[in-house]
């Protein structure tokens, strides 16, 4: 059994070859300068690069160094959730691992967690460069899910710090589709806000696309919110209004001798009242397949290394 620090700091990695030596140095030494225990989860999103490899040279000359190596690509999110299963630290710590959330703001994120907050975020300054229609889209998203949520957590990233008491919280959630920072910020406690910029990465690129982001972003709102289910039941009642308002008026044309002829308006209303009919339905859909992929209760990851048996934590079996 591996001894339990104080500190467990998880990174999602995924074809970062190039940066994970750095990214272990940089985060060693800034926790070696806290002067308090840790160890540093490493979890390996089923890169194809040279990764793993050096992830397994790092941990086998540094035990502090954990590496945990998904069989697959399985995306951040679960990667996240493998690095918190294995995670043993008093508090977690969760940061990307390509040096875009500074390791230099980890003694602050620690000291907001001495004076008792549960809950540290790391919350992102300013956003990045972006367009009117990528910034109006993010409000919207972000007014959502902090609706669903209960609290706003705009600006918030994946950089937090969580006690082991939000840990277990988080960890017994048993939804497959994970969004973290929504689950995080649903859980609750005390939560403390520490500002920083996300830096530049040093090295290769986002793998971010709009068409990326777009599904990412659909995907966490049916995780968390039932709301387009009550809107289109809104849009129902509001096009069903309508249809009265508009049926009154042409009665009343055709009474007076004065109904529209021909197929234009016909065809368009039916079009129309199709289209609208189609995307209703593309929502629940939507909504059924989220339930489809919760009812099958595959297990959100699995890991390739280590092989040697290690009892699964407790919310993993719960995850089952
Ligand atoms: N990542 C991962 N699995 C993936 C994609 C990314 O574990 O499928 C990791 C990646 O290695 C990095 C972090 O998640 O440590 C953030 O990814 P990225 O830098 O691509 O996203 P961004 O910083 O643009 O949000
Ligand atoms: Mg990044």
């Amino acid at each position: 059994m591996r001894p339990e620090p104080e500190f467990s700091i998880v990174i999602p990695l995924f074809q970062e070859a190039d940066l994970v030596a750095r990214v272990v140095e940089v985060i060693a030494a800034q926790m070696d300068d806290t002067g308090r225990s840790w160890e540093l989860i490493c979890v390996d999103d089923g890169s194809t690069d040279a990764t793993p490899d050096l992830l397994q040279g790092i941990g086998a000359s540094d035990p502090r160094v954990v590496p945990v190596l998904l069989s697959r690509n399985f995306g951040k999110e679960s990667a996240m959730a493998a690095g918190l299963d294995v995670a043993r630290g008093r508090a977690v710590v969760l940061m990307d691992g390509d040096l875009q959330h500074p390791p230099a703001l980890l003694p602050a994120l620690i000291a907001r967690w001495d004076e008792g907050f549960e809950v540290v975020n790391a919350v992102k300054e300013r956003r990045g460069r972006e367009s009117v229609l990528y910034g109006l889209a993010a409000r919207l998203f972000n007014a959502m899910m902090g609706r669903a949520v209960g609290r706003s957590f705009e600006r918030e990233s994946d950089y937090k710090l969580l006690d082991r008491q939000v840990v277990q919280a988080v960890l017994a959630c048993p939804e497959r589709n994970r969004f973290f920072r929504g689950l995080v910020a649903w859980v609750g406690f005390r939560v403390a806000r520490v500002p920083f910029e996300v830096q530049a990465r040093p090295l290769g690129q986002s793998r971010w696309s709009l068409l990326a982001l777009a599904r990412y972003s659909t995907k966490n709102l049916l995780a968390f919110s039932s709301f387009p289910l009550i809107a289109i039941a809104w849009l129902g009642l509001l096009v069903s209004g309508a249809g009265v308002l508009l049926g009154v008026q042409t009665l009343y044309n055709w009474a007076r001798g004065a109904a529209v002829t021909g197929f234009t308006t016909t065809i368009l209303s039916v079009l129309g009242m199709g289209g609208v009919i189609l995307v209703c339905l593309g929502v629940v859909a939507a909504y059924l397949a989220v339930v489809y992929d919760e009812l099958k209760a595959r297990p959100v990851y699995v890991v390739r290394a280590p092989r040697e048996p290690w009892t699964p934590p407790e919310s993993a079996d719960r995850r089952r």
